[in-house]
């Protein structure tokens, strides 16, 4: 047993010898891999997992590498925290520009920078609500000063209460016993603690993935992942992608008013205030893990209108689709979509560094953010450094990379349609956009080989080929990781023709064992 399997992952590391995925990688570049066989010979595997779309510019690309080691020979001040951090400032100042350069933003964007994903959003979500918190806090300073002045105005005889002033059911609930100014503010007071009580709210899409942190892990949607952990967490509600109309629904439903006094001619009124309760919407510009699905720019529109609408911020988390990954350096600037937050990270690593990026627009960032959230290893000069790199790399020759990436997406998507009509019983669907592409097969439910029928009923077909492709055809794909029957294709930039032919073979001998169910290929390699 390796040590991986008895010290790190028990499960998995007996999961990958059961497809036959036990393999230890000893050497990357570009976009392949090298094991070793029993000889101690090199073998190579075209890499279409790309560190789980952390490689658009694929492994150990030589420019990133020469960047590091000229890095590293400086004895750079890798971690000097509580000063002025030049590298990060750096990038901070490039990832503004790139996002206002291709969402015309008018503001620049504050960074805070972290080591993951997952991380990232939690910045993100952290900030939302600190921004509520202020909010309602501010809205529950001027009712009480209100509350204030309405008592001072009957005290002193320039106000009397307005007939209707306890008709509001939450006032008559709360049953004051004589009809005085004091009772009613009481009342009003008693409702808005409660009201202001209220657990906030935020939206996410169904199929969504954010990450697995404590915060992260209820904004995604896979409740293997979620549900064990749901009372450490905030309150979610998820909306299907192709069901936004339900959106004003919910707001209605979640609607929490706080009740505020006015005084209008002379008469205290009672008026309902409310109360911001959502934090913030998140969404995937393209939906990585759960399967791979692009909004639409009809979409995208629904969902700015209504968070401008009920003014709640846009989270938009391009962990995974952005820095190049669909052909920009956001999949969002694709549609017109345009966040009031993003996260960053997977590809701004550059396959060096562990890195992510939360990025909130100027006007709306909340100075203590600076001190309430911060990580030792954040901001860090080698990562920054690095990920500096990457956004010049990215952004050079005027985007000839996202050009790239464009035309590489649609070959590679070409060669996947044609399978697809020539295996329409296998394929099911091609989608995605640039190098993050999703190949859904059917589902062999109905099999009549067991294996087949097996692995549909444990949702584990995409494994299975996983280890197929890799043992037959030195492939190294998987699925996505909460839709076990679609592979995810993400290579680098550079994919070459020959790769994208490489491909096109195995997955054409692949479907025909599919067709034929001729299944002992796939578990006797
Ligand atoms: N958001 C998205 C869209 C992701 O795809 C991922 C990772 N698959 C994450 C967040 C979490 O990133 P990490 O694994 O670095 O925490």
């Amino acid at each position: 047993m390796s040590q991986f399997t008895a010290f790190v992952q028990p499960r998995m590391g007996r999961i990958f010898a059961a497809l036959g995925l036990d393999v230890e990688y000893v050497r990357a570049q570009g976009n392949t891999l090298y094991h070793r066989d029993e000889q101690g010979r090199d073998i190579p595997v075209l890499d279409l997992m790309g560190g789980y779309g952390s490689l658009i510019l694929g492994h150990n690309h030589p420019e990133i590498v020469a960047h590091a080691r000229a890095l590293l020979d400086r004895n750079p001040a890798v971690h000097a925290q509580f000063s002025l951090r030049g590298e990060a400032g750096r990038l901070g100042a490039a990832l503004s520009d790139v996002v206002r350069r291709e969402t015309s933003a008018k503001e620049p964007y504050v960074a805070t920078f972290g080591n993951s994903g997952a991380e990232a959003v939690e910045a993100a979500v952290k900030h939302a609500e600190l921004v509520r918190v202020h909010q309602a806090t501010a809205l529950a300073d001027e009712i009480a000063q209100n509350a204030a002045a309405a008592r001072e105005a009957v005290r002193s005889g320039d106000a009397v209460l307005d007939a209707d002033a306890f008709r509001l059911p939450a006032v008559r609930a709360r049953a004051p016993q004589d009809q005085s100014i004091d009772a009613l503010l009481a009342a009003l007071e008693a409702h808005n603690a409660a009201a202001l009580a209220t657990r906030p709210l935020f939206l996410a899409l169904e199929r969504s993935f954010h990450g697995k942190l404590v915060g992260s892990v209820q904004l995604t949607y896979n409740s293997g992942f979620r549900a064990p952990f749901t009372n450490l967490g905030a309150r979610v509600r998820f909306v299907p992608m192709d069901r936004l109309d339900l959106l004003d629904a919910i707001a209605d439903e979640e609607r929490v008013a706080l009740l505020d006094t006015e005084i209008d001619a002379g008469r205290i009124k009672v008026v309902e205030r409310a109360l911001p309760v959502i934090t913030a919407f998140l969404a995937e510009p393209v939906q990585g893990e759960g399967g791979i699905h692009a909004l639409t720019a009809e979409q995208g529109r629904a969902i700015r209108l209504f968070c401008n609408k009920v003014g709640t911020p846009l989270i938009l988390d391009e962990v995974q689709s952005g820095m190049g990954r669909c052909g920009a350096f956001l999949a969002s600037s694709l549609i017109g979509l345009r966040g009031d937050y993003y996260a960053l990270s997977k590809s701004l690593g550059g396959g060096l560094a562990k890195i992510s990026a939360m990025l909130v627009r100027r006007s709306l960032y909340q100075d203590e953010f600076d001190i309430i959230h911060s990580s030792t290893f954040a901001m860090d000069d080698y990562s920054s450094s690095i990920g500096h790199k990457v956004v010049e790399l990215l952004e050079a020759d005027d985007g000839e990379v996202y050009r790239r990436v464009a035309e590489r997406g649609e070959k590679l998507t070409a060669m996947l349609t044609g399978l697809k009509a020539a295996f329409p019983d296998i394929v099911e669907d091609v989608r995605g956009k640039g190098l993050f592409i999703g190949l859904e097969l059917k589902d062999q439910g109905e099999a009549r080989s067991m294996v087949l029928r097996g692995s549909a009923y444990t949702g584990s077909l995409g494994y299975l080929l996983s280890g197929y492709l890799l043992r037959q055809e030195g492939i190294r794909i998987a699925p996505t990781g909460s839709a076990g029957n679609v592979l995810r294709i993400q290579p680098s930039a550079y994919l070459t023709d020959e790769e994208i032919e490489h491909l096109r073979g195995a997955l054409e001998r692949l479907c025909r064992i599919l067709r034929y169910e001729d299944t002992l290929h796939l578990v006797h390699p």
